[in-house]
């Protein structure tokens, strides 16, 4: 049944009453990867695969939330609002209340059950639609007045204080912001955007979740963050204006770096190299010609693989086995790494046969079995009921 009519329901079964549905996509990135904390550019896209949260005032002091994945039920009163450890599932929704109430809008109590189908923990941001859906819902039956693009920003410091992950802001505007059949090209230093149209002419999205979370991710990444900023620095030395590897050439990152430190040099060029393949990307799809976009996100996880190093054994088994399909004119890893999705774009009458063959040559290496799940680009949050 239609996701957003059995989210209204099963609210109606239990609070009665007519709540208002709010959609709001997962997002998947083409291209731009690592490149957003360092004042670059990204491309992402909201998917057709979301959450749903169905909401209505309640008159106490009291907020009621009901979850269908977790099938599961709180109550908690509005004055004690802290992080919970025991129902994770929450804090997505709570934090954006007390983000509301930061700001010193009024929030009183309300119902409110969600849903969707958009994977969870796979690199699809799920924890950005919760947020996202929840923000526009409320600012929705309280009639706070928030723009959009202040919804994305409440809803990521939502994610950073009540659950603890320092994102950047690319999930929330893809999942706020997104619209049929374009990317996004959003510069990360000055927040703006333009829509480019991804005419997807017979190719498919499929993305291959890898079912893997290396413990290692959290500390890479972070490690990753300080080679970057360690190369700036040694740029400033002869180039005191450079602010980030956003303002710096590759001829820079050669002369400054590379006699220094070749660990860094590569991080460094990979960056570089990846704000401007996301130029590339963006004329290529503007002359409609989708094989130079494949190949530049080949290029990616080439980049991500040897010179970043944030890839996986796992990840690189993907798009090896793709890579082996005339019909896969592109793919690499999404997401910070060591971990979830590749995405790929793959001929749509060869599809069902390329994503067979590399499902059954994952499971015979891995003994697990890949998630398969094909998107399209989709409108961004609103209401729908
Ligand atoms: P990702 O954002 O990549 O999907 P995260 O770990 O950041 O992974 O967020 C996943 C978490 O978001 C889930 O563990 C759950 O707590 C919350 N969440 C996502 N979707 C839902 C949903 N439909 N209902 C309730 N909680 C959800
Ligand atoms: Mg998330």
């Amino acid at each position: 049944m239609d996701l957003a009519l059995t989210v209204r329901n099963t609210f109606v079964q239990h609070f009665h009453g007519e709540p208002v549905v709010v959609r709001s996509p997962g997002r998947i990135n083409l291209i731009g990867e690592h490149t957003d904390y360092n004042d670059g550019l990204v491309l992402p896209a909201a998917i057709d695969k979301a959450v749903y949260v169905a909401v209505h005032k309640n008159n106490s002091n009291l907020v009621r939330l009901v979850s269908q994945e977790y099938n599961d039920q709180v109550e908690v009163g509005l004055t004690e609002l802290v992080p919970s450890s025991s129902k994770p599932w929450t804090n997505y929704i709570l934090g954006v209340v007390n983000q509301f109430q930061k700001r010193n809008f009024t929030v009183t109590g309300f119902n409110l059950v969600i849903g969707g189908d958009v994977p969870l923990g796979a690199g699809l941001s799920s924890s950005a639609a919760v947020e996202c859906a929840t923000a526009y819902a409320l600012n929705e039956i309280f009639s706070f007045g928030l723009s959009r693009l202040e919804l994305v920003k409440l809803a990521q410091l939502a994610e950073h204080e009540f659950a603890g992950v320092k994102c950047g802001i690319m999930d929330q505007f893809a999942s706020v912001f997104g619209k049929p059949n374009h990317v996004i090209k959003l510069d990360c230093r000055s927040l703006e955007y333009v829509y480019v149209p991804f005419d997807l002419s017979g190719y498919k999205i499929v993305l291959f979740d890898s079912r893997v979370k290396h413990s290692l991710a959290l500390t890479a990444y972070n490690k990753r963050r300080e080679e970057c900023e360690s190369g700036v620095q040694l740029i400033q030395r002869q180039y005191p204006d450079v602010k980030s590897l956003r303002d710096v050439t590759l001829s820079q990152v050669e002369e400054c770096i590379k006699p220094v430190d070749l660990t860094i040099f590569k991080r460094c060029a990979y960056v570089v190299e990846e704000i401007s393949r996301v130029e590339q990307a963006c004329e290529a799809l503007n002359s409609n010609d989708l094989d130079t976009f494949g190949k530049l996100m080949f290029q990616t996880h080439e980049g991500l693989s040897q010179a970043y190093e944030v890839s996986c054994a796992e990840l690189d088994f993907l798009i090896n086995e793709a890579k082996k399909f005339p019909a896969v004119i592109g793919a690499r890893m999404m997401g910070g790494g060591f971990g979830g999705c590749t995405i790929n774009l793959i001929a749509g009458a060869e599809m069902k046969r390329a994503t067979d063959l590399v499902t059954l040559s994952y499971q015979n290496q891995f003994t697990v079995t890949p998630g398969v799940y094909q998107v399209t680009p989709s409108a961004g949050t609103a209401v729908i009921v």
